[in-house]
């Protein structure tokens, strides 16, 4: 298996998604509990300065869709987002040092 340089997994922190909601004012609260809680389908409940990979497979044959798939923790509601979105965005809005990790 090879790898393939040009499809760059960009990591995405649960921090980068918080800056992302806040700068584009995006409601994140459950449309249909209203619970401000969602973890990351598939794994641990997200908060703090995780790493939000979303799904990326650097294999092109696995056919894998680069979303992030976020669960609301009470209802079970699905969020998906395109990764791509997030990390273009965080391109040219970098984390200030210090911003992370906390
Ligand atoms: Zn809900």
């Amino acid at each position: 298996m090879e790898n393939v340089p040009d499809r760059d997994i960009v990591p995405i922190k649960a921090t980068d998604l918080a800056r992302f909601h806040i700068a584009l004012d995006v409601e994140t609260r459950c449309w249909r509990c209203g619970d401000p809680k969602w973890k990351l389908a598939g794994d641990t409940e997200l908060s703090g300065p995780m790493l939000v990979m979303g799904r990326q497979d650097p294999d092109p044959s696995e056919y894998t869709i680069p979303v992030i798939l976020l669960t609301c923790v009470r209802c079970g509601t699905m969020w998906m987002s395109a990764r791509e979105i997030v990390t273009n965005w965080m391109e040219t809005n970098p984390a200030k040092e210090g911003m992370d990790g906390q």
